[in-house]
């Protein structure tokens, strides 16, 4: 049982809080101070602030924020973590956060004595409630060995992806993929509502062909097509994934056609839907694209049954 640190308490990071606590003592702190009480009332320690959960003689502390930029801010604000944690102390980041920036901060962290690794995770809300959710690493050998044990907490699914910065490197790029199977789904999913497919139908058959995977057989049945429902993953942080997974390509001149088309239409779907919408919300521009309503035809099939 080790004393872990955790800040971020969103959709994903209460979520992964919820499964290290079955073994560990987890203290607590975000700035939305309501989600710090519905942790503490499952038995998390709150904390008051960054500097405080440094002070706490934690073994390590987890981050899972929005971006890199909040990462920077809880470590070197005036008095934040990298003052007040001992040398020696592991400093985890689990946001889906930015390759070059996470190389930069770990490289000013180990000039106090403190270790950083990147562990982003793959898998949504549902995924990390159910222990399965994939966590990939990027740092040194030993590193991931000493990390390994308390990841192995949250899932099995623990992957070594290479040095510093790689795991936040596999996340994006995995994102960037599932958002270009997203949006091939979708349009097809709209296509075939046009065409008279019953859509929970249209999903059925797409889980068992070629095309199969998460949209197919989980975000479709599950989410979408019951009256789009919330998904527990902002469009906007999916935007963010997109946009630094094409910075990357940028960075690295790889030439990312569908990759940057991708992320041009998550652009156009947060100007039209708004910034703060589900990941769910998506299947509107291809909704109103084909003049259909994948709810309503699954509604009016199920009551034709
Ligand atoms: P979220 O928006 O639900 O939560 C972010 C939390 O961070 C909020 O509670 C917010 O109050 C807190 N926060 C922001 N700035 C802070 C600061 N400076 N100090 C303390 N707390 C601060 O986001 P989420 O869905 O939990 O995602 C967190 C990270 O995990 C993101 O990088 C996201 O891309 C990644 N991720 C999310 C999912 C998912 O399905 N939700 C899946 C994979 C990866």
């Amino acid at each position: 049982m080790a004393d872990i640190g955790f800040i971020g308490l969103g959709n994903m990071g209460a979520a992964l809080v919820r499964r290290l606590m079955r073994e560990h003592t987890l203290h607590v702190w975000d700035l939305n101070r309501a989600a710090v009480e519905v942790l503490v009332a499952e038995g998390a320690v709150a904390a008051n602030g960054p500097g405080d959960i440094g002070a706490s003689g934690v073994e390590m502390v987890i981050t899972c924020l929005p971006t890199s930029a909040q990462v920077e801010e809880v470590l070197f604000e005036d008095d934040g973590l990298a003052a007040n944690l001992a040398e020696g102390t592991l400093v985890a980041d689990m946001t889906t956060g930015d390759t070059m920036i996470t190389k930069q901060l770990a490289a000013r962290l180990a000039e106090q004595g403190i270790s950083m690794i990147d562990a982003p995770v793959s898998g949504g809300v549902v995924g990390a409630e159910q222990g399965t959710i994939a966590i990939m690493v990027g740092g040194t050998e030993d590193l991931f060995a000493r990390a390994r044990p308390i990841f192995e907490t949250v899932s099995p699914n623990v992957f070594h992806a290479g040095d510093i910065g790689a795991g936040h490197a596999m996340k994006v790029i995995n994102n960037m993929i599932s958002s270009c199977i997203r949006l091939a789904t979708f349009e097809g999913l709209a296509l075939a509502t046009k065409v008279g497919i019953e859509p929970m139908r249209f999903a059925e058959i797409l889980s068992k062909g070629a095309a199969r995977g998460f949209v197919a057989d989980t975000t479709l049945p599950k989410y979408v097509i019951p009256g789009r429902q919330e998904q527990g993953f902002g469009l906007a942080l999916m935007y963010k994934d997109l946009s630094l997974a094409t910075q990357l390509g940028q960075d690295l001149k790889a030439p990312l056609t569908t990759g940057n088309y991708a992320r041009e239409v998550f652009r156009r779907a947060l100007n039209e839907l708004g910034e703060d919408v589900d990941i769910t919300q998506i299947v509107r521009l291809f909704e109103r694209g084909a003049d259909v309503d994948v709810c309503a035809a699954q509604e009016a099939a199920d009551k034709a049954d």
